[in-house]
């Protein structure tokens, strides 16, 4: 894939099959691309056991949740949450919590579910997926060299508060801030200030400033 394939692709697939081939994979960046659809149907995960997968899952991939936890927050979903939840939820949350079978995600978020339309649900999960994607792995031929000089203490602080709320609203005032410091990278204040980019929690640059992988 080139460049401008990568740019161009709109299959979610596609880019997590050159991200797998291309360098080794961080497990935590593909845990919280899997988190992060989970969060964008948080208003259908009324079993608090779904939830807690996701809320696992997420401090897992952090290193604050043990292997135990994990396992257990999995085995609350798939031993017990099969009466009181779809296939559809379980599997989806099963995936975030395990990270097993990453592609099966997609293809689960993507099934009919009650209210939407089959094709509109899937090309919607596609499109917000590959934001998704984007967000978290940036682009992968254009690595950023990010000067240590740039993590300064008013944007390592910004980068926590949005990266803790999951609110991305400063992300502007996160680009100031780098600037201040002398950050004149235009991939990174792009990022930042285009209001057309999706930000959730493994943002690229985020995760820069917060010195993550
Ligand atoms: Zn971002």
């Amino acid at each position: 894939m080139t460049e401008a394939e990568w740019l161009a692709c709109e299959e979610p697939t596609q880019l997590l099959n050159y991200l797998r081939t291309s360098a080794p994979l961080p497990v935590r960046k593909m845990r919280l691309v899997y988190c992060a659809a989970c969060r964008d149907i948080w208003d259908e995960l009324t079993d608090p056991r779904y939830r807690r997968a996701v809320e696992v899952a997420e401090l897992f991939a952090d290193g604050l949740a043990s292997d135990e936890e994990r396992a257990a927050a999995w085995d609350a979903v798939a031993t017990n949450g099969a009466s009181l939840f779809d296939p559809l939820r379980k599997a989806t949350m099963l995936t975030a919590a395990r990270h097993m079978a990453a592609p099966n995600c997609l293809y689960y978020l993507s099934q009919p579910r009650d209210g939407h339309d089959a094709n509109q649900l899937r090309a919607r999960t596609r499109v917000r997926f590959v934001a998704l994607i984007r967000d978290i792995f940036g682009n992968p031929f254009r690595p950023v060299a990010f000067d240590p000089a740039w993590r300064t203490s008013d944007a390592v602080a910004l980068a926590r508060a949005m990266y803790d709320s999951r609110n991305f609203g400063a992300m502007p005032i996160l680009a100031d801030a780098l600037q201040d410091a002398g950050c004149d990278n235009e991939q990174v204040l792009n990022h930042c200030r285009d209001a057309n980019h999706v930000h959730v929690r493994g943002c690229w640059v985020c995760d820069l400033v917060l010195n993550k992988n």
